[in-house]
């Protein structure tokens, strides 16, 4: 069985008052204080150590559950932070705790120089240091990127047939990205993860092809979810494919087992095949929430700070790191964005409002 991730957070044990007990303070005393030091916590107790940077939102492919193939509008080049703006305040969130860093968009690819990107945050220390990519240009550039300090790349690929492929990410070429796989494996851009969105009836037959292309090659297959960031606004419930039916269609033919503790902050809920053969990953995001052991905030490519892919709460540090602020102003944004988090997305209850800005434009 899948283990859902309660979203649900209790921030103090509750008992009940007696007359013993001293006054309740008013509201406004009973109001944690944000820390102003210490880890990245929000008021629910979550830590934060994982950021996610957006260089760019262009991308040079339209896939059908991310963009229009047509009309999508981008922000103007000067909007963009600079690297050095990047990676200031990397190197702020970094002394805040966040170990891990993620590079993504857009397609992270098509930003010029991007190894210069990398070899900057490299130098800062981080534990961790990926790549999500559509892996179109992955394979002229891997080396470069391996050798200026990236750790790993997750490459997004939705079908194994190429006319297929195609008509999902439309512009895209599967012989390509396969390719920059293997190009980037021998670069050691390890563990190699593959980025999976399932929608129904257009790709939900292919769940034990790659299944079985995990169990040959090794890589880490992840099924994700359709989640309500299309630019289009075209999601749709019907078309996602729920983590518990993928896991039950791929348990029916290879046996699995939780690969790793489940409550933990991972979005995807790791299991291996029984037999040892490698490993999968399901990313439940909408029928099985996992806001309670969240750990990521995001930096958009125009420089907005964002606690959550689902809510529109930006702080935007582009002025600040224009207009000769301090790195403790940095600090206090980043630190303001995750206390204002909220517990969950919310994308099941009545009132969900899709976020104004969709996942390319935010940072997948
Ligand atoms: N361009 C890169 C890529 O294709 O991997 C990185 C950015 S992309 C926004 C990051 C991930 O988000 C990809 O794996 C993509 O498939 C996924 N994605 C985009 N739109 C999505 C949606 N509406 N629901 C679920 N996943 C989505």
């Amino acid at each position: 069985m899948v283990n859902a991730v309660p979203i649900s957070i209790s921030v103090r044990p509750h008992r009940s008052r007696s007359d013993a007990d001293p006054p309740l303070p008013d509201a406004a005393a009973r109001t944690p204080a944000m820390p102003l030091e210490g880890p990245l916590v929000d008021r629910y107790g979550r830590v934060h150590d994982d950021l996610r940077i957006s260089v760019t939102d262009r991308c040079n492919l339209r896939c059908v559950y991310c963009m229009p193939e047509v009309g999508m509008t981008f922000l103007p080049r000067s909007a963009l932070l600079t690297y050095e703006e990047i990676a200031r305040l990397a190197r702020v969130a970094r002394h805040l705790g966040v170990t891990s860093v993620r590079l993504t968009g857009g397609e992270p690819l098509v930003r010029k120089d991007l190894p210069e990107l990398v070899s900057r945050l490299s130098e800062i220390g981080f534990e961790d240091l990926a790549m999500t990519t559509n892996g179109m240009q992955l394979a002229g550039m891997a080396e470069r990127l391996a050798a200026a300090g990236l750790r790993r790349v997750n490459v997004s690929c939705d079908s194994l047939r190429a006319v297929r492929f195609e008509s999902i990410r439309r512009r895209g070429d599967l012989g390509v990205v396969l390719h920059a796989m293997d190009v980037g494996e021998a670069a050691g851009l390890l563990p190699l993860k593959v980025n999976v969105v399932l929608l129904r009836g257009q790709n939900d037959d292919e769940i034990l092809d790659f299944t079985a292309f995990a169990r040959d090659t090794g890589r880490i297959v992840r099924f994700i979810e359709f989640m309500p960031l299309d630019a289009q606004g075209k999601w749709d419930r019907a078309q996602l494919v729920p983590g518990r039916e993928v896991f039950e269609r791929i348990s029916e033919v290879w046996p699995l087992e939780p690969a790793a503790d489940h409550s933990g902050p991972a979005p995807a809920e790791r299991f291996r095949f029984a037999d040892g053969r490698g490993e999968i990953g399901l990313i439940s995001t909408v029928t099985q929430p996992f806001c309670g052991t969240c750990n990521r905030l995001r930096l958009t490519a125009d420089g907005a700070i964002r606690n959550c892919l689902f809510s529109d709460d930006e702080r935007t540090v582009r002025d600040v790191l224009r207009d000769g602020g301090t790195d403790a102003e940095l600090a206090r944004m980043l630190r303001q964005a995750v206390w204002a988090k909220f517990p969950g997305h919310g994308i099941n209850e009545p009132g969900f409002l899709r976020p104004a800005r969709s996942m390319s434009m935010i940072g997948g």
